[in-house]
């Protein structure tokens, strides 16, 4: 009986032991890979509350358009690379993306003609100077600049494929539409009263022209950009964009591919370095995460792999980033505990 009995003993004991070092230890990886929804929940719930009567900040006003905005509009949404949605506060009110769209226009360059062409025909360096700088141009002679900012900005519209304008705007709405998954539409008081007032872009489109870095007509590719900074957009449909991006390049939601896990690859390095204009540093200091930010009041935040998170207030800081979505996409990020540098040693 004895050895029928300590036999199967020893195993048993073996993996009791086993127990109860593992599965503290499983226990632990879960925490930091994954979050529960009440995690993700009570995160944004806390978010909301803490930041929601926020006066900091100011609404643009440089178009004139954008200064009509409601400033109270504050809403949150995060969606998992596998599809779930998550929200918190008014995702029904919509604001133009603005540079937000610059984020996506540089994916579909990189997926229409390869990372390389967007490294060598606009550059991927940050200027370290305000968004519409012309300085920045001018310094390296229309070189190394960056899509996420006007000049390159402009520059990479004109790169999109078409065989004319309309055309290459019925690919950017397209593309922008894909990564939201569902079809987006033009603020037409945003764009008229934007295309009424946007000189500086259309220097700085000339000015990329006379160094032989437009790769279309420059009116015309302002007047594009310029179509697609006034793309409406909520926070909800923000934050599918970015899951888009945190899930490789297809879209969780519609499951449609969009672009390619490469594409996505040489995209996001480019959102972490130059995202937030010139204070691109800071924010990436403090979050760890990809993002891109636009003066309608939305800022859109990807986890590689975990999420897409966005925030919609319109009042900016000086440096033209919502004030609120940088302080809400922060909290959550610390709060979740996925900030992708925060690795607990083995
Ligand atoms: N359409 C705006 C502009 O060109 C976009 C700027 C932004 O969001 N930073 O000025």
């Amino acid at each position: 009986m004895k050895k029928h009995f300590t036999g199967p003993a020893i195993p048993v004991v073996l993996i009791f032991t086993c127990c109860l070092f593992i599965a503290p230890a499983v226990a632990l990886a879960q925490s930091a890979n994954t979050m529960t929804k009440e995690q993700i929940n009570a995160a944004l719930d806390e978010a909301y509350t803490k930041f929601k009567e926020g006066k900091e900040g100011k609404n643009a006003d440089y178009i004139k358009e954008l200064a009509r905005v409601d400033s109270r509009i504050f809403g949150i949404a995060l969606v998992t690379a596998d599809g779930q949605i998550f929200t918190k506060g008014d995702i029904s009110s919509m604001v133009s993306i603005q540079s937000v769209s610059k984020a996506f226009v540089m994916a579909q360059v990189i997926e229409e003609q390869g990372h390389q062409a967007l490294q060598d025909k606009i550059g991927i360096d940050a200027t370290g100077e305000v968004f519409n700088s012309i300085v920045a141009v001018e310094r390296m002679r229309g070189k190394e600049i960056n899509p996420l900012v006007n000049p390159g900005a402009i520059a990479a519209t004109s790169l999109i494929k078409g065989a004319d304008s309309s055309a290459k705007w019925k690919s950017i709405l397209q593309c922008q539409s894909d990564f939201a998954g569902r079809q987006l539409s033009l603020n037409m008081p945003v764009y008229i009263s934007e295309a009424g007032d946007n000189l500086r872009n259309q220097a700085i489109a000339h000015l990329l022209l006379a160094y032989g870095r437009m790769y279309f007509d420059p009116v015309q590719s302002t007047d594009i950009y310029t179509r697609q900074c006034a793309i409406n957009v909520n926070a909800k449909d923000l934050a599918i964009m970015g899951a888009t991006l945190a899930n490789g390049g297809v879209n969780p939601v519609t499951k449609k591919k969009v672009v390619s896990p490469e594409t996505v690859m040489y995209t996001l390095p480019v959102m972490a370095t130059a995202g937030l204009y010139d204070d691109s540093g800071i924010w990436y200091y403090n979050s760890g995460l990809p993002a891109k930010s636009g003066v309608g009041g939305g800022i859109v935040a990807v986890c590689p792999g975990k999420f897409g998170i966005a925030v919609v207030s319109p009042p900016l800081d000086e440096a033209g980033n919502s004030v609120k979505a940088q302080m809400v996409i922060k909290y959550v990020v610390e709060k979740l505990g996925v900030n992708p540098f925060l690795v607990q040693p083995k």
